[in-house]
């Protein structure tokens, strides 16, 4: 088994249930959500969301919005501002091109504001099932570092060295393997290798801890 594989079986074990913990139903839940998780976390995120989803159901709902209400119903996940610019902006580009539904391809994704290639992969995966690529957020980047998987720093290119050796069956659940494993074990600070079940196989685990 290629070492990749053996990474992705370990992980599989390890958690199984690699979902997104971002609360969500459909396409335009996750879509929102995943704008509202930038540098807030998945907590908070979740905490503020079934109150927003009930308020604006539909992309016509948050086309509508009036900015000033939407800032305040987000400002406990941070930069509010924006990421209300980046909302309202998405849902009247999904009204205005796309009939009111979130688009299910990569390129009409991207053409919505506020959404790039991060939150697209994990719109198309968790939205709708489908792979197109491996969102690569924090975690995934330096996890991916670390297992010396991607020698870069910028995010599209580690996606490019991922797409490359991870099999295609695996890249929807790859993120989420990932992110999992950043937050329980592969931590940015203090990782945790002497409990980490990747440890034999990892460049960067500790020689006496079973590192390569
Ligand atoms: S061995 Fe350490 S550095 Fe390598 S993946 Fe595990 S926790 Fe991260």
């Amino acid at each position: 088994m290629a070492p990749i594989e053996r990474i992705i079986a370990i992980l599989r074990k390890a958690y199984p249930r690699s979902r997104t913990a971002l609360r969500h139903e459909g396409p335009l839940q996750i879509l929102v959500a995943t704008i509202l998780s930038a540098q807030c976390t998945d907590e908070r995120v979740n905490r503020i969301t079934p109150a927003l989803f009930r308020k604006y159901p539909t992309a016509a709902h948050f086309a509508r919005a009036r900015r000033a209400a939407l800032e305040r119903e987000i400002r406990p996940t941070g930069f509010f501002r924006n990421k209300a610019r980046h909302i309202i902006g998405a849902a009247r580009a999904i009204v205005d091109r796309f009939g009111g539904e979130v688009p299910d391809r990569m390129e009409d994704l991207l053409s919505l504001p506020g959404v790039a290639r991060k939150t697209a992969n994990i719109v198309l995966s968790s939205g709708f099932g489908k792979a197109e690529g491996i969102a690569v957020d924090t975690h995934v980047r330096r996890v991916s570092q670390r297992l010396g998987l991607s020698g870069h720093e910028d995010p599209e290119k580690i996606e490019r060295d991922l797409l490359a050796i991870v099999p295609r069956r695996d890249w929807l659940d790859f993120n989420y393997m990932l992110v999992n494993h950043g937050r329980a074990v592969c931590r940015a600070r203090n990782p945790r290798c002497a409990d980490c079940p990747l440890r034999r196989l990892c460049p960067s685990a500790p020689r006496f801890m079973g590192g390569r």
